[in-house]
């Protein structure tokens, strides 16, 4: 049977990326050993990160004035070494909180930053949770940055198009990089979790405008400071040599793929797919705005909500495995991020049909 894996994250890796990583465990390159046993110092294994960096660089056309940066602590690293490392002590920030991770960021800047300006949140409407309109947002004149999440995982909440603002813009893409094609350079930083969209948990690649690594707080831990680690090419001391090659090959086959561009057109159409099946269908609800609808992470509810573990055991039995929605949202949610394929999301929205005929409200 077909495994279908909708985990939120860590999530689903493409298939061929595992398959050759299981391959070349024992043996990487002929050397007889595994790319984790030898040395991050030497030639293979710097010419294996660079070349990771260089298709990163070219799968998101990333301009020359910004660093790539491979580093550790996942997506809440950035949580606090955003503030320590790109606005002073005495700044003032701008936060947007529109789901769950948003505000998590945003109560952490207050340990490190004298003002955290909540600038905007999203809000109940008529039509669904919503986020208020950008020129709504109430912005702080000189503020050292803007933080926003671009796509709120456990919400399924995001915003679509990259927001005109005046302070460097600090986006949290955890959960929607490489997901479809983005203009960098209208962003100071871009960070993300590996664990989504890219490899395994706990690495994470941070893409910073060079002229925003001069300022950081004296207090900044050296591991987490991105100056020293753009100087360092992220390897000041030993990075996760498994995840750095592991998150490469996900590059190669996204370049093998078509790219974001492809990527970007099967996403939006999943998404639709499913999006479709939940609003054509009484028996299931989705409580985004349609402007704000996520084309990674589906939350949906079922009209009968004790008929959750019902679904949730029968999706299983089909293949359709971690649909359970997130603990502070409940319900369901289909994460659909790059290595799930078009089938995949085919398979849910049949299965997903006739549980709603069975089940008729
Ligand atoms: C998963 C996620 C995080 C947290 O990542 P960790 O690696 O667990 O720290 C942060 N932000 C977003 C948007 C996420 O999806």
């Amino acid at each position: 049977m077909t495994v279908y894996n909708f985990s939120a994250g860590p999530a689903m890796l493409p298939g061929p990326v595992l398959k050759k990583a299981q391959a070349e465990l024992l043996d990487w390159q002929g050397r007889g050993v595994s790319v984790m046993e030898i040395s991050h110092r030497s030639p293979e294994y710097i010419a294996m990160a660079e070349e990771a960096e260089q298709n990163l660089r070219d799968l998101m056309n990333i301009p020359d004035n910004y660093a790539v940066l491979f580093m550790h602590g996942g997506g809440r690293n950035h949580f606090s070494s955003v503030p320590l490392n790109i606005a002073p002590a005495d700044a003032t920030v701008d936060y947007i909180t529109t789901g769950s991770w948003s505000q998590i960021a945003f109560d952490e800047a207050k340990k490190y930053v004298a003002k955290v300006n909540l600038a905007a949140h999203s809000e109940d409407t008529e039509q669904g949770k919503a986020i208020p309109l950008v020129g709504d947002w109430k912005l702080t004149d000189g503020a050292a940055y803007v933080h926003y999440c671009p796509n709120e995982t456990v919400d399924g909440i995001a915003l679509h198009q990259v927001p005109q603002v005046k302070a460097p813009l600090v986006a949290d893409m955890s959960s929607v990089i490489l997901a479809e094609p983005l203009d960098v350079s209208k962003f100071g930083v871009i960070y993300a979790g590996a664990q989504k969209n890219i490899g395994p948990s706990g690495f994470s690649v941070v893409i910073i405008r060079k002229d925003l690594l001069a300022t950081q707080q004296n207090s900044v831990c050296t591991v987490m400071n991105y100056q020293v680690q753009a100087a360092e090419r992220s390897m000041y001391n030993t990075p996760n040599t498994w995840a750095w090659y592991l998150s490469g090959e996900v590059f190669k086959w996204l370049k093998a793929e078509g790219g974001v561009a492809a990527m970007g057109e099967r996403n939006h159409a999943k998404a639709a797919l499913l999006y479709e099946c939940i609003d054509n269908n009484p028996f299931y609800r989705n409580q985004v705005h349609p402007r704000n609808r996520s084309i990674m992470n589906i939350p949906f509810q079922l009209a009968k909500p004790e008929l959750d573990p019902l679904f949730l055991e029968q999706a299983a039995s089909q293949g359709l495995v971690a649909l359970k929605g997130h603990r502070f949202v409940g319900g369901m949610r289909a994460s659909m991020y790059n290595a799930m394929p078009m089938q995949g999301a085919r398979a849910l929205v049949d299965f997903m049909t006739r549980f709603a005929q069975q089940h008729r409200v």
